[in-house]
């Protein structure tokens, strides 16, 4: 704990210093919670846990940061022995797709993925491609908490070499998507980052006409805030309809996630363009094993019927769903925030392949984008939420369950509340101060009814809680 404070890091509380991987990795504000000095220890707590041997892949997005922690990262990971093959500005699944392709032992990616130009962030990857799973990041955590880093003598420093992961991507991308010969007139926003550098190339390699917008790197991101959700997608539904476009692909940060704009501008949230990519990539096989964490809209359980597959629950956030897939197998897995995983693929969120297989599959239904969304039952989606200390949070949880212990539930994770026409999840937020309040029904005036009632027994829970401390 000494060594953190004497390094000046601002950790908020021992709790998160003694955790530097949140949800995804490590994240923060660039120099005061993340710093080039803990991005060097982590490099060379890496290159301890790895045993002083064997080659990192180290990629970054273009943040105005990252190729500072690329030095520093790389600094550690060499000076505690390992070799390193840096593939410069990359999109997080090209990172995924290198370290395989070059027999990797293990990776680094750079990004804060789709927070402000601020934030940076590190995460680390096995060398299947997929995530670092939690246990291993507790090992790093406390070779950085003890110090117990191992430095090599000047003869074992490892060597470090350049290496294009993007051009052999881009060719296993085109044998995995097939040509067309329509002329679909796309618009894709890679919100100044990562993205363009695969995206806009493979859509017209493979023969779509494509439109590109905000497709030249710029690390201030100044064109629209990253996350794409409807709010921040103005200008590209714009775009979509004043150029007469069938469609509107628009990527995060680091293009581990993607949602479709529709021709008449309208966004298709995460969950929606999963559920169509599902049904058009599973096509053909046997029982289809779908995981996805518990806030996805129940439209993948449609898409499970109709292929005679079945729906996998799990808890929320992508290791989760990689976890489930290597303990038990399965064939796609998605959020609903618009990352998919082909598991026969990669173990990785892929915001590249999740467009060009939707693409793909508008291509082969010959219905416009918005038709094409249609084929699929329509459910109504409200996503709220509340403040709440995270100390009230297991409490407010067990209040909520006792209150709706008369209805069906699932205690995945948070507490899903299921009703004949529709459901509720309420749910603490595993990095924010906060309670999240999602409900979904076939109709909106229910939908409406269904997060009133969720957001008013949270306010009660919490109001109650707070009187008695
Ligand atoms: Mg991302």
């Amino acid at each position: 704990m000494s060594s953190f404070i004497n390094l000046n890091l601002t950790w908020k509380n021992w709790n998160e210093m003694s955790r530097l991987f949140g949800t995804f990795g490590v994240r923060g504000v660039v120099n005061s919670e993340l710093t080039p000095e803990l991005a060097f220890k982590l490099g060379l707590a890496l290159a301890t846990h790895l045993g002083g041997e064997g080659k990192v892949a180290v990629a970054h997005d273009n943040r105005t940061s990252s190729e500072m922690f690329e030095h520093a990262v790389v600094a550690g990971l060499t000076g505690g022995g390992c070799d390193v093959l840096k593939f410069g500005i990359t999109p997080t699944p090209v990172l995924s797709f290198g370290i395989k392709y070059f027999g990797c032992d293990a990776g680094v990616m750079i990004t804060a993925s789709h927070n402000p130009p601020e934030y940076n962030g590190m995460k680390f990857w096995e060398r299947d491609g997929s995530g670092f799973e939690r246990e291993r990041e507790r090992q790093i955590e406390e070779i950085v908490e003890r110090e117990k880093w191992r430095r090599v003598g000047w003869r074992e420093i490892g060597k470090v070499c350049a290496e294009d992961a993007i051009s052999p991507y881009v060719r296993a991308m085109l044998e995995k998507v097939s040509e067309v010969e329509s002329k679909k007139k796309v618009v894709v926003d890679c919100g100044n980052a990562t993205g363009a550098l695969v995206v806009p190339k493979l859509l017209s390699e493979l023969g779509y006409h494509v439109i590109s917008m905000n497709s030249h790197l710029d690390g201030t991101y100044p064109s629209r805030k990253l996350e794409p959700i409807p709010e921040n997608l103005g200008e590209l539904s714009k775009a979509v309809v004043a150029c007469g476009a069938d469609l509107g692909i628009a990527l995060d940060g680091d293009a581990d996630r993607s949602v479709v704009v529709d021709e008449g501008g309208k966004v298709l949230m995460g969950d929606r363009v999963f559920a169509l990519v599902a049904k058009h990539y599973l096509r053909g096989r046997k029982r289809p094993r779908i995981i996805t964490p518990v806030a996805t809209s129940s439209v993948i359980e449609d898409v499970a019927a109709e292929l005679g597959g079945e729906v996998i629950r799990t808890r929320v956030g992508e290791p989760e769903i990689v976890g489930e897939f290597k303990r038990n197998g399965g064939d796609i897995g998605g959020e609903e925030n618009g990352g998919v995983l082909f598991f026969d693929w990669s173990l990785c969120r892929e915001g590249i392949l999740t467009s060009l297989k939707f693409v793909e599959a508008l291509e082969k239904s010959g219905l416009k984008t918005s038709e094409f969304n249609r084929t699929l039952p329509l459910y109504h989606q409200v996503k709220e939420r509340i403040e709440c200390p995270n100390e009230l949070k297991s409490r407010v949880l067990d209040s909520l369950a006792k209150k709706f212990s008369s209805y069906e539930v699932d205690r995945t994770d948070g507490l899903l509340v299921k009703f004949e026409d529709g459901w509720l999840l309420l749910r603490p937020s595993g990095t924010e101060p906060i309670f999240r309040c999602f409900a979904e029904a076939r109709d909106e005036g229910r939908v409406g009814e269904l997060v009133e009632l969720g957001m008013r027994e949270l306010k009660e829970v919490i109001k109650e809680l707070k009187s008695l401390e």
